[in-house]
């Protein structure tokens, strides 16, 4: 009787108490809520896999409705906006995030990144940049200096893009010191003509911020030339064309100029002929041919045949065929324009990281802005 009674005392406020918390609580409502968060953010996942960025964003605004404590979807939601092209949703959802008090300092920092690339994106640089100088110092420090390079290079700051991607080699990031190189040589090129000092100085620090970069040597011979100092200009060519094989095609019409104003045609014919045996190209054939044709060593014709032998090329049989007799020599000109249009596209210079075609070579592609990624040969011989 004693061991019920006492059963009784304690069950009996036991089942009230979980009669109170059944009233309160609806278990049916809370697996239900428990359900719906993941099941908006799993469906927003699902539509950002299908590339249907409309119906992922509507599914990530459900999901931060739901739960607005959770950074990560504002994180994925304010990403989409930008990659949208909605940049004003963009900027205000990064900046709800930096406004609120219970943010970890980490992601601060990649919200206020998130904002400086919203801003970037924008066209807003002077805010982009306000944004990402406050990420100095911070574990963004590297992405924060990679986007302001993109600042100072799109505002054509070459000083300021230099400063940076020294910062950048400094802390250990590898391959800016050629960037650092092509910085120093657009600043060279902005200065006036009469400013040869100046601008040889730019270009002998490019040189020796990065001593296997061709473009610096390049533009010093380029400077020598313009001085009138032939000899120097030469010689830098030369040397270039020796160190870097690869270049040539670029060097050799310079080359074949210079040695000709100098009386070292022979001298330089005979280098580039050992050359273009080991490795053939239009540049180094042409450059060849003009020097054939002032040391009269042997007809133009021949060379482009000896170049057709080792390469199917439209370009030399097109020269080729510029000094063959015609049987039917009147239909000559419409022949010829039909081949030049033919010819034309072959002979541009191609960017290997977007496919951008011109009819120069460009240290930076004015398609996509990468840096270097013009291979120095023609379009026919890629
Ligand atoms: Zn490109």
């Amino acid at each position: 009787m004693e061991l019920d009674l006492s059963w009784a005392l304690v069950g009996l406020p036991l089942a009230f108490v979980l009669g109170w918390l059944a009233s309160r609580l609806d278990l049916r409502q809370l697996r239900i809520e428990n359900r719906t968060q993941p099941k908006a953010y799993f469906q927003g996942l699902n539509h950002l896999l299908n590339e249907q960025q409309d119906q992922a964003i509507d599914a990530f605004i459900e999901a931060v409705q739901q739960d607005p404590d959770t950074s990560e979807l504002h994180f994925a939601l304010g990403n989409l906006f930008r990659r949208r092209g909605e940049f004003e949703r963009a900027v205000r959802v990064h900046e709800h995030l930096l406004a609120r008090a219970d943010l970890s300092p980490g992601d601060r920092h990649r919200a206020r990144h998130a904002l400086a690339l919203d801003f970037l994106k924008a066209g807003l640089l002077d805010r982009a940049e306000e944004n990402l100088r406050l990420l100095v110092d911070t574990p963004l420090q590297s992405q924060a200096r990679l986007a302001l390079l993109n600042i100072h290079e799109r505002s054509r700051d070459w000083a300021a893009a230099g400063e940076v991607a020294h910062q950048l080699s400094q802390s250990g990031e590898a391959g800016f010191e050629v960037r650092r190189s092509h910085y120093l040589c657009e600043q060279a090129a902005t200065l006036p003509p009469e400013a040869h000092a100046q601008r040889m100085a730019l270009l002998n620090q490019a040189c020796e911020v990065a001593p296997q970069a061709v473009r610096p040597r390049l533009a010093l011979a380029d400077e020598y030339q313009a001085q009138g100092d032939q000899a120097s200009a030469l010689q830098h060519r030369l040397s270039l064309a020796q160190a870097m094989p690869r270049f040539v095609p670029l060097l050799a019409p310079g080359l074949a100029q210079l040695a000709l104003a100098q009386d070292r045609a022979k001298e330089v014919h005979d280098w580039l002929l050992e050359h273009a045996q080991a490795s053939p190209s239009l540049d180094v054939m042409e450059a060849l041919a003009t020097l054939d044709q002032a040391l009269g060593l042997a007809d133009v014709q021949s060379r482009y045949a000896q170049h057709l032998q080792k390469e199917p090329s439209l370009v030399a049989a097109r020269a080729w065929l510029a000094s063959e007799p015609f049987t039917h020599e009147s239909e000559r000109p419409a022949i010829e324009r039909a081949l030049d249009r033919a010819v034309q596209p072959l002979r541009r210079y191609r960017c290997a990281a977007c496919g951008f075609e011109a009819q120069r070579h460009f240290w930076q592609c004015p398609g996509c802005q990468a840096w270097d990624s013009y291979p120095p040969r023609r379009v026919e011989e890629l």
